[in-house]
């Protein structure tokens, strides 16, 4: 059955979700490969040098092959942004049929690891998707009735903290969790540096861990938080980051982090919540624009933090 015009199909939404997913997986967003071949050129250490080189050298392959660009591929999640006026064939339920089928497919078809099981038997349903898998997560815009769909490929096991710190802990207090985050993480090996930070600042517990997946995996490297105090230390913990000297996959260099980005949200006048979370050296996220009248755009920016998501006041 033909959909009504401006209405956006179920079957395009699929298509989409899929071409998405696949692309997250095979292909570094431009803006993280320009970000490894910086590092890659004013890296000083010889051996950081050589395994940055073979980095990049994997993107490319991958791309060739198209094949995942690393051999675990993390956990297939999405994020929706809805244009207010935008009209859903079957509504949200079909677009999450739509987003859990196309994570089956590209399951299968590109050979995703299968890592999503039963937290307690094991069980293992082959295909990326069972109870609350894939995770999807909403935010909606003004003035517009396109729909954009952003796939992530995540880890779900190390790099991640949260600690819960005082107001008088300060910007010293976020250092020093960022430090012994990275050092916790990197000096056992479950993380594969050179890594994009994000730190979620404020708000409450489950915010601020949400805050800070969304600042690792969804804005692009160089983008700056509109703050001017966030936006310096934003500048503050790359810098500090890359001191610790782990470098690139912890073999000692130059690049710890390719860039810091920082969200925050109002929070309990008592407390200072915070959470690390770090986007590994398989860079994964795609973005498409579907919009009303069906045509479909891919980009490297998932545009994810815009002025209304962050908005302050009661507009
Ligand atoms: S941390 Fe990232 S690069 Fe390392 S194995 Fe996991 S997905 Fe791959």
């Amino acid at each position: 059955m033909a959909v009504s015009a401006g209405v956006i199909s179920q079957e395009l939404v699929y298509r989409v979700a899929y071409e998405a997913n696949k692309r997250a997986a095979i292909a570094v967003p431009k803006d993280g490969l320009a970000a490894f071949e910086k590092a890659f050129a004013r890296e000083t250490k010889p051996l950081a040098r050589f395994v940055l080189g073979q980095v990049l050298e994997n993107a490319k392959l991958a791309v060739a092959d198209e094949r995942p660009m690393c051999g675990d591929t993390g956990l297939p999640r999405y994020y929706v942004k809805v244009g207010n006026t935008a009209r859903l064939e079957g509504g949200f339920v079909a677009l999450e049929r739509s987003l859990r089928q196309a994570v089956a497919d590209v399951t299968h078809d590109i050979q995703l690891r299968a890592n999503r099981v039963h937290p307690l038997t094991r069980r293992n349903p082959g295909n990326n998707v069972g109870v609350f898998a894939p995770n999807v997560d909403y935010s909606f815009e003004p003035d517009a009735d396109w729909l954009d769909i952003t796939a992530v490929h995540k880890g779900g096991l190390f790099g991640t903290d949260y600690r819960m710190l005082f107001p008088a802990d300060g910007v010293d207090g976020i250092k020093r969790f960022l430090l012994d985050t990275l050092a916790e993480f990197g000096r056992r090996g479950l993380s594969c540096p050179p890594v994009v930070i994000g730190v979620g600042l404020g708000g409450t517990k489950d915010q601020c861990m949400r805050l800070s997946k969304e600042a690792a995996c969804l804005r692009v490297t160089g983008d700056r938080h509109p703050d001017p105090e966030v936006r310096a230390l934003e500048d503050e913990l790359v810098e500090l980051a890359n001191r610790t000297g782990f470098g690139v996959m912890g073999v000692g260099g130059d690049t710890t982090a390719l860039d810091a980005h920082i969200e925050i949200a109002y929070t309990h006048t008592g407390g200072v919540p915070v959470a690390v979370s770090q986007f590994c050296t398989a860079y994964r996220r795609a973005t498409a624009r579907v919009s009303a009248g069906g045509e479909v755009e891919f980009r490297d920016d998932p545009v994810w933090f815009t002025p209304y998501y962050r908005r302050e006041g009661i507009g």
